[in-house]
């Protein structure tokens, strides 16, 4: 398995497959390649399909400025991963100096054929889950010692990363106006902190706030701003607003939110080893239901559960989002996502609550590894026009009135 730091990463939203990762792209292509006179960009599949809603073509032509980039959204795609992208760059000659065929692969991680970069070194000689149980109940360690084992200095990555998940959700908080794109959606996190503020139940304004965290990150990542892949952008809200009710509202310590980092992200590391995180290959399932298990375990040990109630805690949150589709309206990363945010972090709390509560009484017969393995036959069952690629689903039952250019 790779870093966590390559599941981790701070960014522009509002999608990781469709901006992170291109950006990434164009700033190594350009590390490679001097005296560019203009550059070409072809998008392909899933990046080609949703791109403009994405804003894939803003965040590659800013990225290349001041070379000037042509962008061209194209439908024949050749190769066998279904988002890519082709970067040529030119001299004043018109001669090519570089070509890269680039797969955007999920979360905001690149293949880029024919290249070996570092950040696709494995770290981690497990495989499975199971395997990572085995090896800490074989050196009586937890979770994070597992991961701080393989990564000595990653704690000081997971702060910065921690740093970003508050400050993201903070400035949502006081985001005011519509989001960006033609939808006309209005940012609500405010007004519903505002609400969860006078509730009088401890209980209801503890979810309410939770909600609010979520949409207040999601809102920030459709209007661009840097947030933080876990596993992607489009569903960053869940572990965001996880790590921000338990910071300012539940009283955890930075170093427990850490540790609580790394126990998440080891979650979503197996599942991007073994099954897929992106929405373009395995629908919403890949997306949110990885977050939702990523969050469900990370509360699981803050509440104090050993190695089992996190594996089921991480297991109820992936497999009650099994078949999930990626289906996003006009192309935006906003209908069905924000709300889909919210949505997956409360029932991540509820997860970690039921793997406790019905843990103590039976044993769970599912592993975490099974979830995964079935996540990934779900995910090539489902059709395309149901991942990421807006061609069916909610995207083209709530058209309203988009204008022809976004309507699919
Ligand atoms: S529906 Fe899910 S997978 Fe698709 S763009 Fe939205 S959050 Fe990502």
């Amino acid at each position: 398995m790779e870093s966590l730091r390559e599941l981790y990463k701070s960014g522009p939203g509002p999608s990781s497959s469709h901006t992170l990762a291109p950006r990434r792209a164009i700033l190594l292509f350009l590390q490679r390649v001097k005296n560019i006179a203009y550059a070409k960009v072809e998008l392909y599949g899933s990046l080609s399909l949703t791109g403009k809603g994405h804003f894939t073509d803003k965040v590659i032509i800013d990225t290349f400025a001041p070379i000037p980039c042509t962008v061209d959204f194209k439908l024949d795609w050749a190769y066998p991963f279904p988002n890519g992208m082709i970067v040529r760059a030119f001299n004043n000659q018109d001669e090519l100096l570089l070509e890269w065929v680039v797969y955007s692969i999920g979360g905001g991680s690149i293949m880029i054929l024919n290249e070996d970069f570092d950040f696709q070194r494995q770290v981690y000689p497990h495989r499975n889950f199971e395997e990572i149980m085995d090896f800490c109940a074989f050196n009586k360690i937890t979770l994070p010692q597992f991961v701080f084992t393989y990564e000595p200095d990653l704690p000081d990555y997971l702060s910065l990363i921690l740093n970003d998940m508050l400050f993201a959700v903070k400035r949502g908080l006081e985001g005011t106006g519509l989001l960006p794109g033609k939808l006309k959606m209005p940012r609500v996190a405010k007004s519903m902190m505002l609400q969860a503020n006078i509730l009088e139940s401890h209980t209801q304004r503890n979810r309410m706030k939770l909600l609010a965290y979520a949409y207040a990150n999601n809102e920030e990542n459709a209007s661009l701003g840097k947030v933080v892949t876990a596993p992607t952008l489009g569903a960053s809200g869940v572990m965001a607003s996880l790590m921000y009710h338990c910071y300012n509202d539940l009283g955890y310590s930075r170093a427990q939110l850490i540790n609580a980092l790394a126990v998440g992200g080891i979650i979503g590391n197996v599942v991007k080893t073994n099954a897929t995180i992106s929405g373009a290959v395995g629908g919403c399932q890949a997306e949110i239901g990885v977050a939702c298990a990523m969050a469900a375990a990370s509360m699981a040990y803050l509440e104090g559960g050993n190695l089992k109630i996190i594996e089921y805690a991480a297991e109820i949150g992936m497999e009650h989002h099994l078949g999930l589709t990626c289906d996003p309206v006009g192309g935006y990363v906003i209908i069905p996502c924000i709300e889909r945010n919210g949505a997956a972090v409360l029932r991540a709390v509820d997860a970690a609550f039921m793997a406790k509560t019905i843990g103590a009484i039976k044993p769970n017969r599912v592993s975490f590894d099974m979830v995964i393995r079935t996540m990934n036959y779900t995910g090539a069952k489902i059709p395309m026009e149901l991942k990421e690629t807006s061609l069916g689903g909610l995207a083209t039952e709530c058209t309203w009135d988009l204008p022809e250019d976004i309507e699919h």
